[in-house]
């Protein structure tokens, strides 16, 4: 195993897929918390830890998107932040065994700084009251993502840079605008929220959900153009969901996704793995298609 920012300027490396939609089709409800299934289904979600490990991936996620107080806090599960997130943690150590890495999962809290539903200090607290817990359980990294608000991503990665000893990762969700530009649904680009998620402790940066395979190579050239060395992480959803008979469905195939790797490795990326609507299958595809475009 060893050090996973070394490893990672070695090799482009795999992450995992998709963690919500995949509890989503194991009987997870609208209405019911997924962290909590860390102890209500341990089984459950510790097969989608090692349907991940046998598809390949060099790194596989923790079930704690949700993990904030503030969001469990909605269930009434406030006060098992410390459990639910050092279970989420434990589960994916035990299908990544001594050779494959941990990062531990950390969404957004759902409050609005500029709404003011939440001050800074309360954020801080929350967060570094969940990355603890991750490490605690066996993480060796925490990925803070699906960031919009520039300001929260960077309380989130200072709080778990400042109170862990593992690097720290941040992805941002973007949007394609009609000018062709991607932008967070708060107006923040790919090169702006480098600078102060760097200065604030973040390792690896990129971007996850929103977007496509395809979407996420002009996000990989905006950020390798603005910095050449930070190592980007891309976690592409399999394409942009469509709605149909009351139900999501996530249009591209495995080969769909992995059909664009070669373009994402060669704009500089250096972890890729799956969001929402991928599964097992589409993490092995675009294995295979790393190490093809690796070894040219
Ligand atoms: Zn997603």
């Amino acid at each position: 195993m060893g050090n996973i920012l070394e490893s990672i300027q070695r090799r482009v490396m795999v992450s995992d897929g998709a963690w919500g939609t995949f509890l989503q089709k194991k009987g997870l409800r609208p209405g019911e918390c997924p962290e909590l299934w860390n102890v209500s289904h341990r089984q459950e979600v510790l097969d989608i830890a090692r349907s991940y490990v046998e598809a390949g991936a060099d790194m596989i996620e923790t079930n704690s998107f949700g993990g904030s107080r503030f969001k469990l806090g909605k269930y009434g599960l406030a006060d098992r932040v410390a459990e639910l997130n050092r279970e989420a943690a434990a589960i994916s150590r035990e299908a990544a065994g001594p050779d494959l890495w941990v990062m531990g999962s950390i969404g957004p809290t759902g409050k609005l700084l500029l709404m003011e539903e939440v001050i800074p200090d309360e954020l801080y607290d929350a967060f570094r009251e969940q990355s603890v817990a991750l490490v605690e359980g066996g993480a060796d990294a925490i990925v803070v993502e699906t960031m919009t608000d520039l300001e929260e991503a960077v309380i989130a990665v200072r709080a778990a840079a400042e109170n862990t000893a593992v690097p720290v990762f941040c992805t941002m969700t973007f949007d394609k605008l009609l000018t062709g530009e991607y932008r967070t649904m708060m107006g923040v680009s790919p090169s702006e929220m480098i600078r102060p998620l760097l200065d604030a402790g973040a390792s690896v940066l990129g971007a996850n959900c929103g977007n496509g395979m395809e979407g996420m190579i002009a996000i990989v050239r905006e950020i390798r153009n603005a910095n050449a060395s930070v190592p980007i992480l891309i976690h592409a959803n399999a394409g942009i969901p469509v709605y149909r008979d009351g139900q999501t469905h996530f249009p591209e195939s495995p080969s769909d996704m992995a059909y664009h790797v070669a373009d994402l490795v060669h704009a500089g990326v250096n972890i890729i793995g799956g969001c929402c609507g991928t599964t097992p299958g589409h993490i092995r595809e675009i294995r295979d298609q790393i190490l093809k475009a690796s070894s040219t």
